[in-house]
C-alpha cells in the first residue's frame, strides 16, 4: 500500500534522527526548513491582481526611481548655492511642472518657477520654497543661505535601475505594490496559491448549528483552521468532518491529495485506539510521529499521502492552534514558496508569575494591557475562550525558569504570525 510519489518532497522528509525522545522546537523547525521546498507553479500576474501573492523571482527595477532629478517642493529653481543674506533674482519666463518639463536652459543668476515633482531643467540645481520667497514683478527676493541641491531629489536616490527591489519569496503587501509600480513593473511572476485541505476527525463532532446529542461537541477546529489558512494567504479546501473510521478517512485523504497541495487534519494524531490519522499514515508507511518538546501540543503526526504532506494536528483546539502557528504556518510558507520568517516577538514585563520545569517550550495565551503581559487564567488545552481572549502568545524558553511580575517575557502578537 504505497503509491507514494514524493517529488518534490523526499519520502523521508519528516524522518527524525533515531534515538531522540523529544525534539526541541528549534530542531523541529530547522528540519522543516531544510527539507521542505516550494511545491507550487509560477504564473505571471498583473500588479492589480498581485496583492498577497508570493514572488517567484527577484523583482528587478526596470527604471530608476525617481527617473530624473526633480523638485521636492513648489518654489523657484536656480543654479548653485546662495550665501547668507538677502538676494534678488530676475525671473525667467515659463515654468517646470510635474510631467510638463521646461523646454530650455536656465541661465545662471536667474530663477524659474518650479512645482513639486517637476524634472529639474538644465541650469537648475537648487530650489527655494515658495513660502520663503517674496514675489515681485519679474523677480523674486529671499534670504540665504541655501545649499546647492536644497529641496531637490536626485535621480535614482530611492532605487537605481537594475537593483533588486524585492527578493523571491516575498509575500506582497500594498506598500510592495507601490514599490514595484514605481520602478515600472506592471506584471510579476507569482507562485500559484497553495491549496490546503482541512479536515476534522472524531465521532463526537457535530457541525455548529446542528443539534448535538449527549457526548457530542461542535467542531471548533475546522472554522479556525480554514480561516487561518485564508489569513495566511493560502487557498483553504474544506473537506468536512470525518468519523473515527479508517475507510472513510482513507477515502477523504485520497480526495484531499487530489484537490490540495497540503493536508491539515485535527484530532486522532496520537497513538491511541481511535487515533486513525496516525494509524492510517503508519499503515501507508509514510508516517512520522514527532514528539516535540512543546506545550500545548501532543505528538504531531507528519507524513506524506500520495506525495502530499500531511500535518496531523492535535484535536484540542488550543494545541491545534499553537501547533498550527508554530509548525504548520512556517511549513506551509515554505511549500508556498515564501522565504522563511521568524514571527516578530517583543520583550515586555510580565504581569504574572510562573514556574516552569526544563525540557520543553511553552506557549501561553496572552495579551498586553498597560504595558504588561497578561496570561489567560487557565492553561487548560480545551479552553477555546482563552484563544479568543488572547491577542498573542507568550513564548517561554526550553529551560527551567521562574518568572516573576515585572520580569521581561517574549510576547508574540497574533499579527506577527500573520493572523
Ligand atoms: P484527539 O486528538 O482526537 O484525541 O482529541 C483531543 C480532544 O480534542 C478531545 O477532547 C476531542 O473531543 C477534542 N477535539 C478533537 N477535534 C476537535 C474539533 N474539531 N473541535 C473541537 N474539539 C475537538
Ligand atoms: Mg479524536
Amino acid at each position: 500500500m504505497t503509491g507514494i510519489e514524493p517529488p518534490p518532497l523526499r519520502n523521508d522528509c519528516f524522518a527524525l534522527p533515531a534515538g531522540v525522545e523529544w525534539t526541541p522546537v528549534d530542531t523541529a523547525l530547522d528540519m522543516l526548513r531544510d527539507r521542505l521546498g516550494p511545491v507550487t507553479g509560477v504564473e505571471m500576474r498583473l500588479l492589480s491582481q498581485a496583492l498577497g501573492g508570493v514572488l517567484a523571482a527577484d523583482a528587478v527595477a526596470l527604471r530608476s526611481s525617481p527617473p530624473q532629478a526633480n523638485s521636492a517642493v513648489d518654489g523657484y529653481g536656480f543654479a548653485g548655492a546662495v550665501p547668507e543674506g538677502a538676494h534678488v533674482m530676475p525671473l525667467e519666463e515659463g515654468r517646470a511642472a510635474a510631467g510638463v518639463p521646461f523646454d530650455g536652459v536656465l541661465p545662471a543668476g536667474r530663477a524659474l518657477r518650479v512645482l513639486t515633482g517637476a524634472a529639474l531643467p538644465e541650469g537648475v540645481e537648487t530650489v527655494i520654497l515658495e513660502e520663503d520667497v517674496t514675489l515681485g514683478t519679474g523677480e523674486i527676493a529671499f534670504r540665504g543661505p541655501l545649499k546647492r541641491g536644497a529641496n531637490t531629489r536626485k535621480a535614482g536616490e530611492d532605487v537605481a535601475e537594475g537593483a533588486v527591489v524585492l527578493p523571491a519569496g516575498r509575500r506582497l503587501t500594498p506598500a510592495d505594490l507601490a514599490l514595484l509600480a514605481s520602478v515600472g513593473l506592471g506584471v510579476v511572476p507569482l507562485r500559484r496559491q497553495l491549496r490546503v485541505a482541512v479536515l476534522s476527525t472524531g465521532d463526537e463532532l457535530v457541525e455548529p448549528g446542528e443539534t448535538a446529542g449527549p457526548g457530542q461537541i461542535f467542531d471548533a477546529n475546522r472554522p479556525m483552521l480554514l480561516s487561518l489558512i485564508h489569513r495566511l494567504g493560502h487557498a483553504p479546501v474544506d473537506l468536512g468532518r470525518v468519523p473515527d473510521d479508517r475507510t472513510t478517512l482513507r477515502a477523504t485523504f485520497d480526495r484531499a491529495a487530489a484537490e490540495a497541495d497540503v493536508i491539515l487534519t485535527s484530532g486522532g494524531a496520537s497513538a491511541g485506539d481511535e487515533d486513525h490519522v496516525s494509524a492510517l499514515l503508519r499503515a501507508a508507511g509514510a508516517m512520522q510521529q514527532w514528539r516535540i518538546a512543546l506545550k500545548p501540543g501532543r505528538p504531531l503526526a507528519l507524513g506524506l499521502w500520495q506525495g502530499k504532506p500531511v500535518f496531523g494536528l492535535p484535536g484540542n483546539p488550543v494545541a491545534a492552534l499553537v501547533c498550527s502557528l508554530v509548525f504548520a504556518r512556517p511549513a506551509m510558507a515554505v511549500l508556498a514558496g515564501e522565504s522563511w520568517s521568524v514571527p516578530q516577538g517583543y520583550d515586555l514585563p510580565a504581569g504574572f508569575e510562573k514556574r516552569k520545569k526544563p525540557g520543553r517550550r511553552e506557549y501561553l495565551r496572552a495579551r498586553v494591557r498597560d504595558g504588561r503581559v497578561e496570561v489567560f487564567a487557565s492553561e487548560g488545552s480545551g479552553r477555546v475562550s482563552g484563544l479568543s481572549w488572547a491577542e498573542g502568545l507568550v513564548e517561554i524558553g526550553d529551560d527551567a525558569c521562574h518568572i516573576r511580575p515585572g520580569d521581561p517575557v517574549r510576547f508574540i502578537p497574533y499579527g506577527s504570525f500573520g493572523l
